[in-house]
């Protein structure tokens, strides 16, 4: 499916699509089972701008539109999903909110050294106790002459032991309305009083360090304010739209690889003397993920599309979360059972999806909190052509 794209868009899946299939495809099994990040193929991949997607050109970025920027999340994540997340993460949830919200000399100190990957960017909300309530945020920022003394413990943050910048959410006004209480903050590690706790072990992208962040007493000046003081939540929302067609490009990738790994071993394994792809049982199963991965595409791409034309998008965003997430983990459900007993096995590209597709129902938004943002829409905005409203009080007729 082409959607249409242009030129542009088109030669960069090309280009990420030729590295991830000769450079990070072979590596994907071997980095997961080490639990390592492949620092090689992360410096391939900042030559070749990925991480400056989202900067603009005059600080060294690419300048690309977010259709582009789906497009290549989806070509690394197919052939190694661990790898989609820090570049998703730096460039929606760091290098956007900077290029779109900063000052001119945040924009200047920070997105030339994170277009060329030599400062990796990653985002901070999450804490023990404030998962999907973000207004549970326990961490205080309390204001000092010239900055902000902060104080706090952030879980669940990817990269947290190799990035070298946070955008971290913090309380500034917990007296205020609740979507006035917190602040965006960007703290560069190294400051005195800040740390990154052990890497937790996981279920799936484990080539990606996930870690806690402790804030003792950091001291952030007033400058690493991003947007004004209790634009928190605005800054968090906003870049958590554009996180989300990140994620659902994500989960697109592993649906594709589920379905290529899949379809190959069909026309491969034999059983009962032919092809098990002749057998319309595992035919239906690689309909339907075709169908689902095409649906999702869709969605995602009109995400994008929305986005690049400056339109609302946060409904779509969700919709193609919610979609393509589900689509990677049904598709990558499949794959195994395609692949019968070996698709159980360690060191089967089918295993490792179905580890890593079940996260992207988690992260940046719960499946049920997609569901929330898109019941909103629905609420704020009824059909326009609304069908007359059953009338309980009308006597029911024979
Ligand atoms: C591998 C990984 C990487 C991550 N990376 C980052 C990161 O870089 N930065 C960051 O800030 N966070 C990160 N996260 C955190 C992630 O965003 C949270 O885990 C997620 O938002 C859910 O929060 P929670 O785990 O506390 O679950 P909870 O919020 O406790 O939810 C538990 C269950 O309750 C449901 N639930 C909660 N509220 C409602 C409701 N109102 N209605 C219906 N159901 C509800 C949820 O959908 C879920 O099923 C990461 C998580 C993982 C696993």
């Amino acid at each position: 499916m082409n959607f249409d794209l242009t030129p542009d868009q088109a030669a960069l899946r090309e280009r990420a699509r030729r590295f991830a299939s000769e450079e990070l495809a072979p590596v994907a099994e071997e980095y997961d089972q080490r639990e390592e990040f492949p620092h090689e193929q992360f410096c391939r991949a900042a030559q070749l701008g990925f991480f400056g997607l989202s900067v603009p050109r005059e600080y060294g970025g690419l300048g690309a539109d977010t259709v582009s920027y789906a497009l290549v999340i989806e070509e690394l994540s197919r052939a190694m999903p661990a790898f989609g997340v820090p570049v998703s993460v730096h460039n929606s949830l760091v290098c956007y909110p900077i290029a779109k919200l900063g000052t001119p000399e945040q924009r200047q100190r920070y997105l030339p050294r994170l277009a060329t990957g030599e400062l990796l960017g990653g985002f901070s909300l999450t804490e023990p106790e404030s998962g999907s309530d973000a207004s549970a945020m326990q961490t205080l920022a309390r204001k000092v002459d010239g900055g902000w003394i902060i104080d706090g413990h952030k879980t669940f943050v990817s990269m947290g032991a190799t990035a070298g910048i946070f955008l971290v959410m913090a309380v500034t006004d917990p007296d205020a309305k609740r979507s006035r209480s917190i602040s965006a903050f960007l703290i560069e590690r190294g400051v005195p009083g800040f740390s990154s706790g052990q890497r937790v072990s996981k279920m799936g992208m484990r080539a990606t360090d996930t870690t806690e962040l402790l804030f003792r007493e950091v001291y952030v000046p007033d400058a690493n304010l991003l947007g004004n003081r209790g634009d928190g939540f605005k800054v968090a929302l906003s870049s958590l739209d554009s996180g989300r067609i990140g994620i659902g490009a994500q989960a697109l990738g592993i649906a594709q690889a589920a379905l290529d790994t899949s379809a190959a071993y069909a026309l491969s394994r034999k059983q009962f003397g032919e092809p098990i792809i002749k057998f319309q049982a595992v035919q239906f199963k690689l309909s339907d993920m075709a169908t689902e991965i095409e649906a999702a595409r869709l969605l995602l791409m009109e995400a994008a599309a929305l986005k690049d034309a400056g339109q609302p998008m946060t409904t779509q965003a969700a919709m193609a979360k919610l979609m393509a997430s589900q689509a990677a983990v049904r598709a990558a459900d499949s794959a195994v059972q395609i692949h019968g007993g070996y698709g159980y096995l360690k060191g089967n590209t089918a295993e490792r999806l179905y580890r890593d597709a079940k996260v992207t129902e988690i992260y940046e938004g719960t499946s049920e909190i997609q569901r929330i943002v898109i019941a909103e829409s629905l609420i704020a905005e009824p059909a326009t052509y609304p069908l007359p409203a059953f009338d309980v009080s009308a006597p029911v007729s024979g």
